[in-house]
């Protein structure tokens, strides 16, 4: 077995239709389906999900009140340091899902030169940066450091910011790759690895590049892996990287998120 590759084992499932209500209880609501990214009005509240007052305090500044369906079924396992694999589109929350958790986990501990603590891959720039933003949103009251490696910025500065030592970098996998094999970057510290939109990394032909980087990676790590969808490809790469994961749907592979609406517009064909 290469470093990084744990061998599958059978995800445990999260739905949200799973919750059962204690026998007494009043008739519970129609359960949110698995594509609703509304948070449910009875579901657990952020302060019950294990994160600290300064995490609490930064996502009340943030306007949130209640947890979505995918952060308050994620938050608890990533904070027990499960593997999760996130079936979510973007607009469920999936960031906060596990931008938070990491803050909570990196809070203790220092960053060495070179070797970032956790890393986040990104198919492209404008989701690095998003995810950047979340981190700076919700890491308000936690001194962490990050830096982004993304295409389009200077080598020299990235150089800088990991010299200084990073607990959480995002990058795209080329320019993270382009890193390493100049010798700025060791990934031996990594303890959290999360790869995001996978599904698109896929249609972006980045997954010779993810698996590459999973196997640089230390056998010990914790792994978040979202997708919107589960083609086999993905499938194979849950089973080769994570272990025992938790899994997390919240909405149906291949369904148009709920805040989008699809309209046909007849167009003549001479227009
Ligand atoms: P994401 O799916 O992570 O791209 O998040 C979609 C949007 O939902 C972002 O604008 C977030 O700021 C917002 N958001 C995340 N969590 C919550 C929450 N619990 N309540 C309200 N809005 C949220």
């Amino acid at each position: 077995m290469q470093d990084g590759e744990t061998g599958g084992t059978p995800p445990e499932d999260v739905r949200f239709e799973s919750a059962l209500p204690e026998p007494g209880e009043r008739p519970a609501e129609p359960a949110p389906s698995e594509s609703s990214e509304i948070p449910a009005p009875d579901g657990p509240k952020f302060d019950s999900l294990g994160l600290s007052a300064d995490l609490l305090k930064a996502v009340e500044q943030s306007g949130y009140t209640i947890p979505t369906p995918i952060q308050a079924q994620s938050i608890p396992h990533v904070l027990q340091r499960r593997d999760i694999i996130g079936i979510a589109q973007t607009g469920t929350g999936k960031t906060a899902s596990f931008t938070l958790p990491m803050i909570e986990l990196l809070a203790r501990g220092r960053a060495k030169a070179r070797m970032p603590r956790s890393l986040i891959l990104e198919p492209t720039r404008e989701l690095a940066a998003q995810v950047a933003e979340s981190f700076e949103k919700y890491g308000k009251y936690n001194k962490l450091s990050m830096a982004l490696l993304i295409g389009g910025t200077s080598f020299d500065d990235q150089d800088r910011k990991l010299d200084r030592g990073v607990d959480v970098l995002i990058a795209t996998p080329g320019r993270l790759l382009d890193h390493f094999s100049r010798g700025k970057l060791m990934l031996s510290q990594v303890q959290i690895l999360v790869v995001d939109e996978a599904d698109r990394m896929l249609d972006m032909g980045f997954i010779p590049d993810v698996e590459e980087i999973c196997k640089k990676l230390p056998f010990t790590r914790q792994t978040l892996f979202y997708s919107a969808t589960m083609p086999p490809e993905i499938q194979r790469l849950t089973e080769k990287f994570l272990h025992n994961p938790v899994r997390v749907e919240v909405a149906r592979p291949a369904t148009t998120a709920t805040n989008i609406t699809q309209e046909i517009i007849q167009v003549p064909s001479n227009d």
